[in-house]
């Protein structure tokens, strides 16, 4: 039996320092907008990482936030 759920596992590491990026609060810039998301990055030297639907635009958070406005 597979414990796997729909959620994806995502296990980053940091180029810079070799460690892996932790979960954490990150104040973004899209389009003029500023808010606050949960994105992985390094606790030693701030690296964050930027998934691709994010970049894309496609993130429901990044939706709900400039809808919001
Ligand atoms: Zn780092």
């Amino acid at each position: 039996m597979s414990s796997q759920t729909g959620r994806q596992q995502i296990n980053i590491v940091c180029v810079k320092c070799g460690i892996q990026l932790t979960l954490g609060k990150v104040t973004l810039s899209y389009l003029g907008s500023r808010f606050p998301v949960e994105l992985y990055k390094c606790s030693q030297c701030g690296l964050v990482y930027i998934p691709e639907e994010l970049a894309n635009g496609k993130m429901k958070q990044v939706e709900a936030a400039m809808e919001d406005k």
